[in-house]
């Protein structure tokens, strides 16, 4: 059984206790684990779950936003100084591997004691070329180029991912806008999307709003999980016609043995 499990589904601004940013920690029957994004609330969201810096061993990075990689220097050095542990590799594209040292992490990590230490002192890099794959534990992760902060000049180089688990298709769409015709094969193809999903009163431009969300055809939507939402009340997603709001600490299970679809309140088994 492989499981999806949400260490948060807010998003970056995500305040207060009951939610932490929208990190996802995906798990195989042998126990192995994929880190979906290292927010800033990964110290504390990672442990609420009931792992610690041990557990970090692969980890995905679609975006050099705070709640995508500011987690990163903690794993850095902690698994950097823990004996016990070895570099986590980690994926990402080619165009973000450059800019997440030279512009995120390289201030706070550069200096070690006795050396100057680089990318690679603390992760195993897999760079990834545009648009290409990667494999985790015989699960093949597509990279899926979206919209999420567009400047005017260019994009802000943002990934979303694309893979299959015991014949469960999943488009985890990270942070993106709707842009449906962008992308329109992977929502079609997938059976499962998790959906980046703004709630608040004041909606960004960068961000897929509930309202917008709401217009897709059901089809879409009665597959679609919604999640990076805002710490507001928020509307009846099921009645809308989504699977719903996906909530902290739920966890997502797929079974080849199971093909009942049952819900628990934290545990959705496929
Ligand atoms: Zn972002």
């Amino acid at each position: 059984m492989t499981k999806l499990i949400f260490l948060g589904s807010g998003s970056a601004f995500t305040v207060g206790t009951d939610n932490f940013q929208s990190n996802i920690l995906i798990v195989n029957e042998q126990n192995q684990k994929l880190l979906v994004d290292c927010g800033t609330d990964i110290r504390f969201s990672l442990h609420q779950a009931g792992f610690s810096h041990l557990d970090i061993t692969d980890i995905y990075i679609s975006h050099l936003h705070a709640d995508h990689v500011g987690g990163l220097e903690y794993i850095a050095l902690s698994t950097f100084f823990d004996p016990r542990c070895q570099r986590p590799r980690l994926y990402t594209s080619k165009d973000i591997a450059s800019d997440l040292w030279d512009r995120t992490l390289s201030g706070g990590l550069r200096f070690i004691s006795g050396e100057i230490a680089e990318l690679e002192s603390f992760f195993a890099m897999e760079k990834l070329k545009y648009e290409g794959s990667f494999f985790w534990q015989g699960i093949e992760f597509q990279l899926v180029t979206v919209t999420h902060v567009d400047s005017g000049y260019y994009l802000m180089p943002s990934y979303g991912l694309f893979f299959e688990v015991e014949g469960v298709k999943i488009f985890l769409t990270t942070d993106t806008q709707l842009v449906l015709h962008q992308n329109r094969r992977f929502y079609e193809e997938a059976d499962l999307i998790f959906h980046d999903c703004e709630t608040s009163l004041y909606p960004s431009p960068v961000h897929a709003s509930y309202k917008q969300l709401t217009k897709l055809p059901n089809s879409l939507k009665n597959k679609m999980w919604l999640y990076g939402y805002q710490p507001t009340v928020l509307p009846d997603a099921e009645k809308d016609g989504f699977l719903g709001f996906v909530k902290r600490g739920q966890i997502f299970e797929f079974s080849a043995l199971e093909s009942v679809v049952s819900y628990q309140p934290s545990v959705v088994s496929y």
